[in-house]
Formats: structure tokens, sequence, C-alpha cells
């Protein structure tokens, strides 16, 4: 983004003019609304958004090409002559485009992100907000380690480098990518769109794909860590055995063991683990399965060398990862028998299998803000438009199978499209149908997996697996099925976070004992009480069960982080932890959210409850809200130096 339009755009108009036809013309309006101010495209356009993601088209053909033109026009007007660009639109022309693009009412609770979003200093990772940068001499004696290379400790590598922060990446994998290294399974890929899914600072204009596959996500982060050149500050093939706060020195101790086995210890003066959520396989504990003959697989562990094709394959579990699997290898395999334990609600979308035209990505890439709005309307279609579907109307007259009037609409729409997909074979119909609320479980995008299911050579079984036998997998009834090959997509252990590390903070508490086997807890997801220096990205309660962006999440987490080691080192401080009593009023406040959203409903079961029901895993918040509260550094919800430990 820019203040001004590079006179380049004016260089070619019939490019120009070409790839605005390509583009989507309510995000185009949105750019001519901001360039301009006239808000009379506003009024035009209105009455034929009807949602965020206008896939149909619903606007008609002459205002599109009059948008088109006017834009056009617009835009080589600024490259010829220079002229910067107009300030980012105030609060009230800001809450109206929202409300445009969004086709619902958005509250102006979003214009402080939005402003920030649009404001061309955010093209890049911002690092810290120094009050008063300290000198080399000063950060030079600071350092941190970063456990991990994935997603989330990339961004905090970015970010902390910005800063002039020494740091070390520790990653226990050969390469970065994290998971997008580690799910190698069959049509592995996303189902958050990737002009969402991709750091807010570096967006990438040239995605093939509306929802890519493994590699080019895999390719996109690595691609990010050459750009920050992250390899030579990360050591692969290392993993973090053990990290030991010392009072005294206010240090921690770092122990790796190096891929030959030996152990290794850093000091260093901060924390940040970015290990994830998802990346220890969970195998069924079912009876019989060290028996089974051949080879028994899990997506979170693949083996890449493992060919399905031809073979009667066994698939255990129909969760987002079993979701991509089964249709990728059903045209190819002998037989698929797929086990399902629960259905998902499923949702269709036209853009899933969508590859982006050349003219899209040039828009993207050079038209003003463009990329910008396209990403809000994302945000809204996939995160924060949803959120009013997930809370439980107490009044609500149907709660066994939807939770308010909005999530009600969702479970019409997708049974709508089961039924259509499915056509007479109500036995299937009656196997797919969930009899709980959608969301309570992750909805899944259609991804041709009724059709897959309609396949001769698939069939869904839905009785319980009794046991594992040497050739196949018995029923309850009975049944044996064989096969050649099993496949468990049975999801991970979620719930012992950051195992199998050992944590211990002031005073050699241990996090494990403090959190208990499924009970993680922390200040927004980030700080526990006792562990000076030390925050989590990804941690307890920040998943997204509904869609959002895990990137946007760890991006949050990193204003706090960064906010609290801006605190510490321009106070001259040696540790910072946050009070028990900010840490108890936050999670709290979750669990009480919670009590009112989907995930506690007791009709499905899902990863996000622990044995006690309390739901460890999810966020309840609006993405908006949570931006917020970790934008905003509140300091007495912190102690420092002795206070801290
Ligand atoms: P999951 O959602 O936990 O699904 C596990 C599946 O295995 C469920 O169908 C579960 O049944 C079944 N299962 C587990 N143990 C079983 C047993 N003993 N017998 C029979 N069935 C059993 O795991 P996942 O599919 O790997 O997904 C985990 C999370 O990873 C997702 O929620 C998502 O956050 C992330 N993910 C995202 C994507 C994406 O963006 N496209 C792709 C993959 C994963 P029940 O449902 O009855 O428990």
């Amino acid at each position: 983004m820019t203040d001004q339009i590079p006179a380049s755009l004016a260089k070619d108009p019939d490019r120009l003019c070409q790839a605005l036809k390509s583009a989507d013309a309510a995000t185009l309006m949105l750019v001519l609304v901001q360039l301009t101010g006239d808000t009379h495209w506003l009024d035009l356009a209105k009455p034929h958004i009807r949602g965020p993601m206008n896939y149909h088209e619903t606007m008609p053909e002459p205002l599109r090409d009059q948008i088109r033109t006017a834009l056009f026009d617009v835009l080589i007007d600024f490259a010829q002559s220079g002229r910067p660009v107009p300030a980012i639109p105030g609060g009230a022309l800001l809450t109206n485009m929202m409300s445009t693009a969004a086709g619902e009412v958005v509250s102006d609770d979003y214009v402080a992100m939005m402003r920030a979003d649009l404001t061309p200093q955010t093209d890049k990772a911002q690092g810290i907000a120094w009050r008063n940068k300290p000198s080399k001499a000063e950060l030079d004696g600071f350092s941190v380690v970063i456990i991990g290379a994935g997603m989330s400790g990339l961004l905090a590598a970015i970010q902390l480098q910005e800063a002039g922060i020494a740091f070390q990446i520790i990653e226990k994998n050969p390469t970065v990518g994290g998971t997008w290294f580690e799910n190698a399974y069959p049509g592995c890929g996303v189902d958050t769109p990737n002009h969402f899914y991709s750091y807010a600072f570096e967006p990438n204009h040239n995605w093939d794909n509306y929802f890519s596959k493994r590699q080019e996500l895999w390719d996109y982060f690595e691609n990010v860590a050459n750009h920050h050149a992250l390899r030579e500050k990360t050591r692969f093939e290392t993993e973090v055995v053990s990290a030991i706060y010392d009072d005294v020195a206010a240090l921690w101790s770092v122990t790796l063991r190096k891929a030959d086995g030996t152990l290794e210890t850093l000091s260093a003066n901060a924390v940040i683990s970015a290990v994830g959520l998802l990346n220890r396989p969970k195998l069924p504990d079912i009876p019989g399965i060290e028996t089974f003959k051949g080879p028994v697989l899990h997506t979170g562990k693949w083996d890449e060398s493992f060919d399905w094709r031809g073979k009667h394959i066994a698939q255990i579990g129909t969760g987002a990862s079993g979701h991509q699997v089964a249709p990728t290898i059903a045209p190819d395999v002998e037989s698929l028998t797929i086990y399902q334990r629960s259905p998902h609600w499923v949702v269709p979308n036209p853009n899933y299998f969508g590859v982006v035209e050349d003219g899209v990505k040039w828009v993207l890439a050079h038209v003003p803000y463009y990329a910008r709005w396209y990403r809000f309307q994302l945000f809204w279609a996939f995160a924060d438009g949803l959120h009013a579907a997930l809370k439980i109307d107490p009044l609500w007259d149907k709660p066994g199978q939807s939770i308010n009037k909005a999530n009600d609409q969702h479970r019409v729409f997708m049974e709508r499209h089961m039924r259509r997909e499915l056509g007479e074979d109500s036995a299937l119909l009656a196997k797919v149908l969930p009899d709980y609320p959608p969301y309570a479980k992750r909805i899944l995008i259609d991804n041709h997996w009724f059709k897959m299911l309609k396949r001769p050579n698939v069939e869904l079984v839905t009785d319980k697996i009794a046991r594992i036998v040497p050739e196949g997998i018995e029923a309850a009834d009975g049944t044996i099925r064989p096969a050649d090959a099993i496949i468990c997509a049975t999801g991970f252990q979620a719930s012992h976070m950051l195992a199998p590390m050992e944590i211990r903070g002031a005073g050699g508490l241990d996090l494990h004992q403090v959190w208990g086997p499924d009970d993680a807890q922390a200040y927004q997801g980030t700080m526990v009480p006792g562990f000076p220096n030390f925050f989590i990205l990804l941690g307890p309660n920040t998943a997204l069960a509904h869609g959002g962006n895990a990137i946007f999440i760890a991006e949050c987490q990193m204003q706090l982080i960064m906010n609290a080691l801006r605190e510490l080192i321009e106070g001259h401080h040696k540790a910072i932890s946050v009070r028990p009593e900010a840490h108890k009023a936050n999670v709290q406040e979750v669990d009480d959210l919670h009590t009112g959203m989907v995930w506690s409903h007791k009709g499905a079961n899902n990863w996000y409850r622990n044995q006690h029901g309390r739901v460890f895993a999810v966020l309840p918040y609006r993405l908006v809200d949570y931006w917020r509260m970790t934008t905003h550094f509140e300091p007495s919800h912190f102690a420092f130096d002795d206070e801290a430990v």
C-alpha cells in the first residue's frame, strides 16, 4: 500500500481495464469510495450486496460496469497526477463501507481495527512501538528463545527482528512450516481462504487457489522464512526438552536435544513457545490395533511413501483431516470403508476449488486497498460475521437442533445442501445428517464429500468399531470388513498443551502441575502467573472453531508480547509476569462466555472441552474483541522484577 498511486499504473491502461473486469465489483466499489469519498456508490451498491462474499455477482451488470469505468478513471487520474490518495476514511464512513461490504450492519467496534489494517505501515511487521528506543548496547543484553519455526514462531521471529531484539529459533523438524510441513496426508489444505490465511504484513497476491493445498501453503512459509533471513537463526532437528527459570538471575535455561541425541543448554531472558496445539497425533484406543497385519497411518504423521492405489483402505475418523483424505484417495483405491463416529455439518463453498485468475492477482497486487477490503470481506464471512450464530439464545425453542435464529438458518442451508447432494438416498442422508446444532463441532467445507460417499467403491460405516483384527476392522454387529491398510484421521492430543516439554517457572513451579492433565489456562491465552518472561503463542483458548484465522490470533498475541517486552526493556526491568488476579479475571470471563456458546452444547462431543466439560481450547470472543484487548496493554495487570516471581 502507498500514499501515492504509482505512475506505472497508467502506463498500461489496457492491462488495468482488463484486470478490473476479473475483479469483484463490490470490492472495487469500496476502493472507489475510499479514493473519492463519494458515498453515492455505497447507496447504489447496497441493495445488491447480500453478504460479504459476492459469489454469484448479485449486482446488475450495468452497475458493475459503471463501477469499473469510474474506478479506472480515478486510478489513471491519481497515477498521472501523482496526487496523494485521501486519508483513511473516518469512523462514520468506514462503518458505512464495512456494513455495505458485509451486507449487514457492522458496528463501529470495527473502526479502529480496520483503520489500522488500511494504514500503510501495516504492510510490514511492526516490531515494537518503542516510546524511548533503547540503545543497541541495551538491546544487546537481551535475548529470546522461540520454540518452533511454524507459522507463529516465524511471526515472533520477524517481529523481534524488526524490534532489534536477538533471538534463536529452535525447531525439531528439518525445515520451517510446522503444521504445513508435518501434515502431508493426501488432500491436506486450508479451509480458511488464503487471502485471509496469510500474515497481514506479508500478503501473497499470487495465491493460485482460493483454498490452497499443503504444498502452496508450505511454500508461502518457506518464502517468508527466506525473505526475512530466518533460517540462519534457526537450529533445525533440535528439540526443546525443558525450560527452567532461574529466579535469581531472571534467566531461562533452555535445554535442547540435538539430532545426535546430545543435550545443550542455552540461556535467554525470555521464551516464546510457538509449538502449536495440534501436532501430537492421537491414535484411536481401539482394542487389537497392534494386531493389524498392514500399515496403520495417522494423518498427522503421514508416511509419504505409502501408495493407496488399488488397495482396500479403512479410514477411521471424519473430522477436518479425514474429510480431506477420503475424497482425494477414493478414485484410486480398490475400496474405501469410512468409519464415522459422529457426522459433521458440511457447507458448500463455490470458491473451494476456484483458481485465482491472473487479472484478480494483478488487481490484488496493483490496485491500492483492494487486497485489504477483500480481506475484510473474508474476515466477515469466515470469522466475526459468524459469531452471532454461536451464541446460545436461552429462549430458543429448538435447543436440540440449533441454538438461535441465525444458527438455525445455517442449519437449514446446510441440510438443504446435503439433501440436494444425496438425492433419494435417505439411508445415507440419515447417516450424515448431524443431530446437534451447527458449529458445536467444526464445520467442514464440501469438497465433494457427498459425491465421494455415493461412489460404488466407498462404504460409510456408522456402527461402532468393536475391535481391529489382523485382517481388518470388526464392527459391533460382528461384521469384519477386510483392509490392506488403516488410515487414522483421529485427531491430536490437544489438551496436554506444551507436552512433553518440562516448563518450570518461579520457585520451580511446574506448568504441567499448574494445568493438570487437560486444563490449560492463560491470561489472554498467552501468559501464566508465576512464569515470568514466558509467552505462549496459540495457547489455551486461542483456537478458532467457527472459521477464522489462526494467523490473525498469533498476530494479536504478538501485540501483547511485544508490548510486554517494551515495558520490560524500556523500564530496565528483568522480569514481567501477569498478576494472578488479572489472569483469574480473564479466565473467568472466558469461562462465563463459553457457558453461553455452542461449544458447551451437550448434544455433541468435540476436542475443545476437557474431561470436566470446561472449554480449554477455543476463543469465545469476536476477533475484534481479541484484537482490542491484545492491542491495549493494561499495566495494572502485570508485575515486574521481584514482584513478578
Ligand atoms: P478431529 O477433528 O479430532 O477428528 C477426529 C475424528 O476421528 C473424528 O471424526 C472422531 O470422531 C474420530 N475418532 C477419534 N477417535 C476415534 C475412535 N476411537 N473411534 C472412532 N472414531 C474416532 O481431528 P482432525 O480431523 O485431525 O482435525 C483436528 C483439527 O485440526 C480440526 O478441528 C482443525 O482445527 C484442524 N484441521 C484443519 C484443517 C483445515 O483447515 N482444512 C484440516 C485438518 C485439520 P468424533 O467426532 O466422534 O470424536
